[in-house]
């Protein structure tokens, strides 16, 4: 059975791409959301079954947003085993077409635009090969969701292959903070309820490339990396340009820690063969405003960090650690330049008084808790919901920095110092070993929908153990014990007051997670594009052998 579904997936891409969606902006997400929660009412099943499908808004959210989903109910049997297909309907922006900017959305006609700009060669030969659809979302990932809107229209036309069930989600927020697929979850444990599901597999249909230029390869991932933002919140001591040993400038502190934190390989994580790139940073800036001749208070910086073993406690120990050296290395730097200074100038040369100090976010609580007893907890925390409600907009990595200088406020040792903690939201690693059953099960069931599929595929398509870049598949399961993730809150400025990770929910759904994703290049780019054959017709094939044969 091979399913021809190439037009149709095209047909849904390319009006899907036509919706602008950016995350954030307004309306867009759920016009998005709304256009398939349509299209699955205009079909018979769902004119029967009208409650199973759902436009649902994202909960605890400043941005008014939704997402869609529905659910076949199979009839071939009595199995209440289901599977989740999840897929992204956000995008990040367009700002980067400039005067092409309406062009983004207009698959037709974007190509002869890009054909204007200095696009390279690759891009060209693309272009002329006629393989690929061009289009913001068109790769990441609206052409996946056009997969899966394929299948549940198909399965509800077909609902006698399916002993058991299943559910296409199409969330919104991905790119940014993931309420899409938070307020999903609390969507299937309420189905769960319900429905009486028993969830077996998540399918992902998120994006994937090449290696390199010269990989014809195609890829499906189990599992996925998982992702933390170790933050460094850094207080030196400022000083007049004309007495440069007076103080510790922060920014020195902070270009050590990029230093020693940016392209370390010894910081990778290794799992299954398979090899994290190093950190690698995001922010590094100080907090002064305009121009003066006094150095800067303080600053922060924070680092993307890939995980396939480590934990967010083995985070934090590392990039202690690093802060500790960064610390230590400064203070030998200074002291050296203040001792040649000193022999310049013929003075006398004293050790500058600078001590290296540094804190977790853990820490730095349990210590002013010491000095300043539970009044102290009790205030942040009241302060951290009140800086919520007042900017409910705010950065999330801002957000972390203003509870920690207000932390600073109740400490009477004003010396400096650095406060680390995590920045950003916890996506989980997810480590596929095949040690239960239902992982044991999508193993297998994968692996035969490739084999079934590759005589059709020129390009060999390769299995991975965790899929590369950060998606949604991270909320559906957690390899990470329960203590592990109550010590990560203790080093979230923001947590259970503006950032919410609910690990007894995801360890409610946990199932086994497979990324069968589109394919394509540039995601996030001005030339992003999807190879139409591969992800219009092979990925949903390989996606329905996967479901038939769980659901079997
Ligand atoms: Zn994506």
């Amino acid at each position: 059975m091979y399913l021809d579904c190439y037009e149709e997936v095209r047909r849904l891409t390319k009006e899907l791409v036509s919706i602008p969606s950016i995350v954030r902006e307004p309306q867009g997400e759920t016009n998005c959301a709304r256009y398939i929660y349509e299209y699955y009412m205009g079909l018979d099943y769902f004119q029967r079954h009208p409650e199973q499908a759902r436009l649902i808004q994202t909960e605890n959210d400043f941005v008014e947003r939704h997402s869609a989903y529905a659910y076949v109910k199979g009839t071939k049997g009595t199995s209440s085993r289901t599977v989740i297909l999840i897929g992204h309907i956000d995008t990040v922006g367009v700002d980067d077409y400039g005067v092409f900017r309406d062009f983004a959305f207009d698959p037709d006609h974007l190509p002869e635009k890009l054909l204007e700009l200095d696009i390279g060669e690759e891009v060209r030969a693309d272009i002329a090969s006629g393989e690929y659809m061009f289009g913001r979302g068109a790769l990441d990932m609206k052409s996946g969701v056009a997969g899966h809107m394929y299948l549940i229209k198909y399965f509800s036309e077909h609902p006698e292959e399916l002993d058991g069930n299943l559910i296409a989600y199409a969330e919104c927020d991905e790119e940014d903070n993931s309420h899409g697929i938070l307020t999903g979850l609390k969507e299937f444990k309420r189905l769960k309820e319900k429905e009486g599901f028993d969830y077996i597999a998540c399918i992902n249909a998120d994006y994937s490339t090449g290696y390199n230029l010269a990989d014809i390869n195609r890829y499906i991932y189990f599992g996925s990396i998982g992702k933390l933002l170790p933050s460094f919140y850094v207080r030196g001591k400022e000083t007049h340009v004309g007495q440069a040993y007076g103080g510790l400038d922060p920014n020195l502190i902070l270009s050590e820690l990029t230093r020693l934190m940016e392209l370390n390989t010894d910081l990778c994580d290794e799992a299954q063969g398979e090899v994290t790139v190093p950190p690698i940073s995001l922010k590094q800036a100080d907090f002064k405003e305009g121009y003066t001749v006094q150095t800067a208070l303080a600053g922060y910086a924070y680092y993307n960090f890939f995980t396939h073993s480590m934990s967010p406690v083995d985070v934090m120990a590392v990039s202690r650690q690093k802060a500790v050296e960064a610390f230590g290395n400064v203070i030998r730097h200074v002291n050296a330049s203040y001792r040649r200074y000193c022999e310049k100038s013929h003075v006398d040369y004293e050790p500058l008084p600078w001590k290296s100090r540094v804190y977790t976010w853990e820490e730095y609580c349990d210590y002013l808790e010491r000095r300043r007893g539970p009044e102290f907890r009790e205030h942040i925390f009241r302060f951290a919901q009140q800086l919520n409600a007042d900017e409910p907009a705010l950065d999330l990595r801002l957000f972390s920095v203003r509870v920690i200088e207000e932390a600073c406020r109740w400490d009477e040792d004003k010396s400096p110092m650095i406060v680390v903690f995590f920045g950003s939201i916890f996506s989980a690693r997810i480590e596929m070993t095949g040690k239960t059953e239902k992982e044991k099960e999508l193993l297998a069931a994968v692996e035969r929908a490739v084999q079934t599929v590759q005589p059709v595929c020129v390009n060999p398509i390769q299995i991975r153990m965790f899929y590369p870049y950060i998606s949604d598949s991270s909320f559906m399961a957690i390899s990470d014990d329960v203590s592990t993730i109550a010590a990560m809150g203790k080093n979230m400025p923001s947590w259970k007051t503006k950032y919410f990770y609910d690990v007894d929910l995801v360890r409610e759904i946990n199932v086994p997670v497979v990324n069968i994703g589109t394919f394509g290049k540039d995601g996030h780019k001005v030339t992003e594009r999807v190879h139409m054959k591969y992800t219009f017709e092979h990925v949903p094939n390989m996606t329905y052998l996967t479901i038939r044969d769980s659901l079997a």
